[in-house]
């Protein structure tokens, strides 16, 4: 299975991938996490980006399509992905098209997650992470067993400095300007679904799954 899931900042992009790297025991390829990785390695790269990204920018295409291109080199891709953020703009979605193209293979699916401004914004407001596992948890709708503190190992959580309201606002107009546009682009290949983002998590999934055609 080869999908992409698309969306708003916050709209539940990685909450579903997460579901869907289970069922489908394939990689979570998230451009938003590898670049956190490459902030907490104190790498070169990782630094760049996050001043991009604490902007509530785009990282610049030339290192976000690279980091992509060399993230499909490795092995386990063979069986399929999921990317999640990535494509987010049209050059990066045509990248992705002559990456594919010179393996030879192609995309399966593309999921487009919608949801209104103000759930968003509720959403973002209340997310916490595990800095060490990468876990997502919501204060009010997916809380940790004890609260404040990831299940996984334990770690304290936090909420991203992007997450703060005046960065999500920018994050969100640069994802009307920037990433709708490429719903289009899919839509044009034929191959998008939609699914109505403002249901809970398990109703989510479940449209999800009718939508690739599992039944169970
Ligand atoms: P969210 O889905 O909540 O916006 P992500 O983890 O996907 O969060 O992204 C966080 C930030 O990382 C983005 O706001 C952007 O700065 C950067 N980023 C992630 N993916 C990309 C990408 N494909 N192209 C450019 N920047 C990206
Ligand atoms: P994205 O990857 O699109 O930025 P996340 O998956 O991180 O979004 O979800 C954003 C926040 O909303 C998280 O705190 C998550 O726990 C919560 N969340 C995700 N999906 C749902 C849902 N269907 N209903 C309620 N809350 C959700």
């Amino acid at each position: 299975m080869r999908i992409i899931i698309m969306g708003p900042p916050g709209v539940g992009k990685g909450t579903e991938a997460e579901l869907l790297v289970k069922h489908y025991q394939i990689p979570h390829i998230s451009t938003g996490n590898i670049f956190r990785e490459l902030y907490k390695d104190r790498t070169t790269v990782g630094k760049i980006a996050k001043e991009y990204i604490s902007r509530g920018e785009l990282v610049p295409d030339d290192i976000t399509n690279e980091i992509v291109r060399h993230r499909l080199n490795h092995q386990d891709v063979k069986k399929g992905f999921l990317f999640d953020g990535y494509p987010r703009n049209i050059e990066q979605a045509k990248a992705l098209d002559e990456m594919l193209a010179k393996q030879g293979t192609k995309l399966d699916a593309v999921i487009n997650m919608t949801a209104p401004e103000e759930l968003i914004i509720e959403r973002i407001s209340g997310r916490r992470v595990c800095e060490t596992c990468g876990a997502v948890y919501h204060i009010h709708n997916k809380k940790p067993k004890q609260e404040g503190i990831c299940d996984h190992d334990g770690t304290q959580l936090i909420q991203r400095n992007d997450d703060l309201e005046a960065t999500v606002r920018r994050r969100l107009r640069i994802y009307k300007n920037q990433t709708a546009p490429v719903i289009g682009y899919y839509e044009k290949a034929g191959a998008i679904i939609h699914i109505n983002g403002t249901q809970s998590i398990k109703e989510v999934d479940a449209q999800v799954m009718k939508a690739l055609g599992e039944t169970n």
